[in-house]
């Protein structure tokens, strides 16, 4: 059995995961965190015997692996509080900022870190197809991403829409930085070759879907994923983690994982 800790266990995700693990017959949770002052801090996951803390020291002291939907701010502090332990960390959170990254980099060279935008092999699949449609049908096609998700998504565009966005430019030859217009707003003129545009609409309770568009003069390409579960990302998280324990020290993502 794989020891794995879970943090944020009342958040969407967080829930997902804990039931999943607590569900298995392969890893085995054994320690949940919150936040200090969180109102979860003191009870049980989910009817489990498991006892949520607000200390992450401990918490990952018990654990092989952990498994992180928060936030960029708590994904820098679990880096930094695991290197101790070399204890290996599967990452969804997204949005994360250069200090979260940094952390990262730094618990990779003690121990394998996963870490992905969307864990679902379905993206995965769509950002390699995504980038043959644009390395195939090259500079007179332009380039376009549409993300959608529910109404309580704090951050955008999505992660998941910044790799779809960097697959195409990959594709292309591009890099994303320089080519990356978030939305057409207000006298922006008329649209450059070279620019791939991403688009975010918010409502509802959408899961998250995820649209390359390539669309040329005469024709366009649509290639679309639309995640119907929110548990498709806590399967995927689950799969790598139980991966990523055999791995030695390093990054590594859901191409890595799937072999693509
Ligand atoms: P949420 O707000 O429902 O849950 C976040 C949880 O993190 C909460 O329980 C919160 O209390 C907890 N938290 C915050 N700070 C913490 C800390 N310091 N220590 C421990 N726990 C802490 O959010 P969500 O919808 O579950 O999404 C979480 C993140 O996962 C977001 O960045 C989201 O974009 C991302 N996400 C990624 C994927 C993927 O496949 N990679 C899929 C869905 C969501």
């Amino acid at each position: 059995m794989i020891d794995v800790c879970v943090l944020g266990p009342s958040g969407r995700m967080g829930q997902q995961v804990s039931e999943l693990c607590l569900r298995s017959d392969v890893v085995r949770l054994v320690s949940a965190v919150e936040h200090a002052g969180a109102p979860a801090v003191g009870s049980c996951v989910q009817n489990s015997s498991v006892i949520i803390s607000d200390s992450l020291e401990e918490a990952l002291a018990q654990a092989q692996v952990y498994i992180d939907f928060t936030t960029p701010a708590s994904t820098k502090l679990a880096a930094e509080k695991a290197c101790a332990h070399k204890t290996s960390a599967i990452v969804g959170t997204t949005g994360l900022d250069e200090a979260a990254r940094h952390a990262l980099d730094k618990l990779a060279q003690v121990a394998p870190v996963f870490v992905a935008a969307n864990f679902s092999a379905g993206v995965a699949l769509l950002y390699h197809l995504a980038e043959t449609a644009a390395a195939a049908l090259g500079a007179d096609y332009d380039l376009e991403v549409l993300e959608m998700h529910h109404r309580n998504k704090v951050d955008a565009p999505s992660g998941t829409a910044l790799a779809l966005g960097d697959a195409l430019a990959k594709g292309r030859g591009q890099s994303l930085k320089l080519a990356q217009r978030n939305s057409h707003d207000s006298q922006v003129g008329p649209r450059s070759t070279s620019e791939i545009g991403i688009a975010s609409l918010r409502g509802g309770d959408i899961v998250g879907e995820h649209t390359a568009l390539l669309i040329g003069n005469e024709e366009r390409i649509e290639i679309t994923h639309r995640a119907q579960k929110r548990s498709v990302f806590a399967t995927g998280a689950l799969r790598a983690a139980i991966w990523a324990v055999e791995q030695p020290a390093g990054h590594y993502g859901m191409s890595d994982l799937l072999g693509i």
